[in-house]
């Protein structure tokens, strides 16, 4: 080469980078076999990366376009090779990939380390692909020798996984990546070796047999010389030759037929081409022929990622025609609800450069799109119906989805609300589907109640649910802000409406006795002036105050009608300060508790006197404060408690 050559230098890795490569190569990790699937994983991406971008610039193929990773173990210099001819590496990204941890899997598996505080147990790292360093838990020693297309110079970087590199320019004839591994000894015992061809034939077959190019080796074979019957000539030295084989399969999974795949080698195609450390909790392989033909395979993750609700986090399904590429995260194929499904579509129907603009208009796609919604619901139906414990789990990662799909898709609504799920009176920690609500329905009662609040503990202590625990009327649970619109959304239920207890008249009709009715009805008219007396009293502050039906033991109770808006939406709106709605608000007096007798005392007493405006007030900022609404005037109401209070120590 005459053109010059950057120099040998030596570097320090990032200090993050440091930490992991001191945990690879002292880890107590077992499963260290792990490593070819990732080196092999990365050569396959290396050159998913050429052939894409080559369909556009021809020229960085350089003439090869028969991609292959190639595998040489050599017994003399106790060396594994793996080379590929993807994408390769230049100068820069040599640096930036490998010397700096820019990788979100590496980084979270840092950041679970910190929270932990402990050294990382075998759990914990086997959770996580921690890619390229793997090569250093069997590694004494790693060169990598990489070439991009287009460029002059390859680059050669080599670390004992001390704490430095090395890297300078050097030939590399071939385009992409040759990674050199110097075994440690340990891994090159007759227990465990990894020159050996048997091993690293059934390691491909094991972790790596669906990737896409052929993942070759040199195998020798032996064989005894024949005479010319073919019968083996006894005594001869047996005669070897060389032969290159293809190690994988190189099938995608997914055309594969459903009964030769194991629940396995979906969980380890999944975890590999969606880098998640976790098994997913479903799977979903279909086929299509006909209007449309495709193949699909879906996956429902266990967990959420943080960014599931993010509005610019992107979900989307992988394409593919005929095996090959073509996008990473296409959105038009699942409605926005079902965001979190994983997965990847087959289809010989789409050209490979499409663009994102002619698939949006594309009759294929929204046709998949259509089957692809439909036969998720369906397995969450099959789920809750057949599979409880594991729906919930869904449906704790994934209900809220669900339930911004029911408000903020109005197509969706009736296939979705079959799958809600929510706490309710009915137990004490299970989950109640609205078809199991209204199957326990007595016939008497009319609507599906529900209350609001910030968890159970409060909930359950809400004065308005006195006299629905008494009736042992079951009573739906929201703890979740998304709850109310949801409910608000649906308005019914295999036609019965919902009634939140906060707000307008119960309904409690037909389950409440005649008598009750008329004691309230009669109460009201007898303390019609006092009733007056304090809506003025109140005035700008509530819409009116009635006397309750619903409390038994609480003194009040705030509600609002059933018109606009309930009060936790006021609450959540403020928040998000969409201040202007405002809920009706109506105070309600239990007429049969000591408060009520002694209100009307003083009322009757004298109702121009402070102390009738005072009790009017601390009733209201009682009411709020249930409700978990702050008063305008916490210090006004301080006050106030403790004048009475020194006033009923006297
Ligand atoms: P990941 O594959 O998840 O990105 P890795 O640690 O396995 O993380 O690899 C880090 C980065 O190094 C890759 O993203 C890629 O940019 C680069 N890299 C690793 N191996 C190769 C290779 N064989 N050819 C080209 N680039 C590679
Ligand atoms: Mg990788």
């Amino acid at each position: 080469m005459t053109q010059e050559t950057k120099p040998k230098q030596t570097r320090e890795f990032q200090a993050e980078t440091k930490q992991l490569l001191d945990l690879m190569v002292h880890s107590i990790y077992t499963n260290r076999e792990i490593f070819l699937r990732e080196l092999i994983s990365n050569a396959s991406d290396a050159i998913d990366k050429v052939r894409f971008e080559s369909l556009t610039n021809s020229a960085l193929l350089e003439g090869n376009s028969d991609f292959e990773i190639f595998l040489v173990p050599d017994e003399t210099t106790h060396t594994l090779t793996i080379s590929d001819n993807g994408m390769g590496m230049t100068y820069e990204e040599v640096v930036e990939n490998i010397g700096t941890i820019a990788k979100s899997g590496t980084k979270a598996f840092l950041a679970k380390l910190k929270e932990k505080e402990t050294s990382p147990d075998q759990e914990l790292i086997g959770q996580f692909g921690v890619g390229f360093y793997s090569a250093f838990m069997v590694a004494e020693k790693v060169t990598l020798l990489t070439r991009a297309p287009g460029e002059a110079n390859g680059i050669r970087w080599e670390s004992t996984g001390d704490g430095t590199y090395t890297i300078e320019e050097c030939d590399k004839e071939q385009r992409g990546t040759t990674i050199i591994l110097t075994l440690k000894e340990e891994f090159r015992t007759a227990e465990e070796n990894f020159l050996h061809t048997y091993t690293l034939q059934s390691l491909v077959k094991k972790y790596s047999d669906y990737i896409r190019y052929p993942i070759k080796m040199n195998v020798t074979k032996e064989e005894q010389p024949k005479d010319a019957d073919g019968k083996p000539i006894e005594g001869a030295d047996a005669v070897k030759t060389i032969e290159v084989r293809t190690l994988n399969s190189m099938t995608p999974l997914w055309a594969k037929n459903k009964n030769e795949i194991t629940r396995e080698e979906y969980d380890s195609f999944y975890k590999d081409l969606f880098h998640d450390w976790e098994n997913p909790l479903e799977v979903i392989h279909s086929k299509a022929e006909g209007t449309v033909e495709y193949t699909s395979l879906l996956y429902l993750p266990a967990r959420a990622p943080f960014d599931l609700y993010d509005r610019d986090a992107t979900g989307g399904i992988r394409l593919y025609s005929k095996h090959i590429f073509i996008m990473e995260k296409c959105q038009d194929l699942l409605p926005e609800y079902l965001r979190f499904v994983r997965g990847l579509v087959d289809s010989p129907d789409f050209s490979l450069n499409i663009s994102r603009e002619l698939l949006q208009h594309s009759k294929q796609l929204k046709l998949i799109g259509k089957n692809l919604e439909k036969s998720v619901l369906k397995t969450l139906e099959n789920l809750l119906s057949k599979d409880r414990p594991q729906y919930e789990s869904f449906w704790k990662e994934f209900g809220q989805a669900l339930k911004i799909g029911v408000y903020s898709d109005y197509q969706s609504r009736d296939k979705l609300k079959g799958l809600l799920l929510f706490p309710s009176s009915h137990s004490a920690d299970g989950l109640t589907s609205l078809d199991e609500y209204v199957g326990r329905m007595p016939e008497k009662q009319k609507v599906i109640y529900y209350a609001t609040g910030k968890d159970r503990s409060s909930v359950e202590r809400l004065p308005q649910m006195e006299l629905l625990k008494e009736k042992g009327v079951e009573v739906l649970f929201l703890f979740d802000r998304v709850d109310e619109f949801t409910i608000d959304a649906l308005q019914e239920f295999k036609e019965k409406k919902f009634q939140s207890i906060s707000r307008g008249d119960l309904q409690l009709d037909d389950l409440e006795s005649p008598e009750a009715k008329q004691d309230a009805e009669s109460l009201s008219k007898e303390n019609e002036p006092l009733l007056q007396a304090i809506k003025e009293k109140l005035s700008g502050k509530i819409t009116d105050v009635k006397i309750s039906s619903r409390l038994k033991s609480s003194a009040v109770c705030l509600v609002s009608d059933n018109n606009g808006i309930s009060l936790s939406m006021e609450q959540i709106l403020a928040e998000m300060n969409k201040a202007p709605f405002k809920a009706s608000r109506i105070l309600e007096l239990n007429p049969h508790h000591e408060v009520f007798t002694a209100l009307k005392k003083v009322y009757e007493t004298d109702p121009t006197a402070t102390a009738f405006t005072d009790y009017c007030d601390l009733l209201y900022t009682q009411a709020l404060l249930i409700e978990g609404i702050l008063p305008d005037d916490p210090i006004g109401f301080a006050n106030k408690v403790a004048n009475l209070m020194a006033h009923s120590g006297k």
